[in-house]
């Protein structure tokens, strides 16, 4: 068995040996300039594969997030999004503090939108009312579930956005996620948003980084609030040639992903000691829950640990297993095998 395996998050991928040895035969240049020759590839390579017209790289997920809401916003708007989102949750109140903006909740059940609630929800402001500026969606949707939006909600939302003249952003952290499990390409889903972000540090397992994307225009804007925000990398190639090789991998990279996450997830329902709150699962990520009457989740994840192996607790009563390029098929028939002995030996 290998030293650790860590599924408390995708984040926790290793590069690959071609990955390392791009970085060793870079020529730098300077992305301020737009003079470094593989940012520049990653960059004409991601908007071909989202299809949008230009791209920005940026140090994470939440600075493109952020950056983007600021280009979309203008302080005093009200920003729409699902309660469980990032946004919301994960990033300081950095849409509160950057953009002046403020949160309003649409209810979102299993990836899915309520669109009803959605359109009721939009305002052109009154005195008292601040003013809808944007619609923020999530893919895949929730931290801790990983739920696929399907393509029709997507186009559902666009149709009341267009029709109330406002901007969609997709925080697309896990965007190819998304594609790989409505076997769509990546475009297909960004056809239907003004602006998206995708990690390169999570599924499809670059080293670091973010890559947000949109119009000419838009990204003019956000390579200024990169720059304000100390964003601005300059030998960025060390981030972006290791991405190149990820994004050519991507569908073969998650498709495994995906497979060994449901895998596991069977595996482990077959234990009537505890749940799998997201089952069937969509992506990469399996939520459960342990109702056993001698053992807590909080005991399952020590025992865990001392075999070491990591998962992460979420709330008080349950756990987060996210597969990833890093851990092995042989490594997940290991986890399953002592998650089933220490639930046994209870
Ligand atoms: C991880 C994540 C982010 C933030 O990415 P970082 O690179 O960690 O800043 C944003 N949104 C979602 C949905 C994420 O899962």
């Amino acid at each position: 068995m290998p030293n650790t395996i860590d599924l408390r998050s995708d984040t926790a991928i290793q590069p690959t040996t071609p990955m390392l040895e791009a970085v060793r035969h870079l020529q730098f240049g300077d992305d301020l300039l737009c003079e470094d020759q593989s940012t520049n590839t990653l960059v004409t390579q991601a908007c071909t594969l989202l299809g949008k017209e230009d791209a920005v790289l940026t140090p994470s997920g939440t600075m493109s997030n952020q950056i983007a809401i600021a280009a979309l916003t203008q302080p005093g708007d009200e920003v729409l999004l699902g309660p469980k989102s990032h946004i919301r949750n994960l990033e300081s109140a950095g849409l509160a503090v950057i953009s002046g903006a403020q949160i309003r909740c649409i209810p979102v059940q299993n990836g899915v939108y309520d669109i009803d609630t959605l359109e009721s929800t939009i305002t052109s402001g009154t005195l008292q009312e601040a003013p809808t500026g944007l619609i923020s969606l999530e893919a895949t949707y929730d931290l801790n579930s990983g739920y696929v939006t399907p393509l029709e909600n997507y186009q559902a939302i666009r149709r009341i956005a267009t029709k109330h003249n406002l901007p969609v952003f997709l925080d697309g952290a896990r965007l190819f996620n998304a594609a790989h499990t409505l076997d769509v390409e990546p475009h297909q889903i960004c056809q239907y948003v003004d602006a998206v972000q995708f990690s390169l540090n999570k599924g499809i397992g670059a080293p670091l980084g973010a890559i947000l994307l949109g119009t000419k225009n838009f990204i003019a804007t956000a390579r200024r609030l990169r720059q304000r925000l100390g964003g601005g990398m300059r030998h960025s190639g060390l981030l972006a040639a290791p991405a190149i090789i990820a994004l050519n991998e991507w569908r073969t990279t998650i498709e495994t992903d995906h497979i060994n996450a449901r895998w596991l997830a069977d595996q482990l329902n077959t234990n009537k000691h505890l749940t799998i709150n997201n089952h069937p699962i969509d992506s990469n990520i399996i939520n459960l829950t342990l109702n056993h009457n001698r053992m807590t989740v909080t005991s399952l994840i020590q025992a865990l640990e001392k075999r070491d192996i990591y998962v992460k607790q979420i709330g008080d009563a349950s756990a987060r297993l996210v597969t990833h390029r890093s851990v092995s098929t042989t490594d997940l028939q290991y986890v399953s095998k002592q998650i089933h002995q220490i639930i046994k030996n209870q």
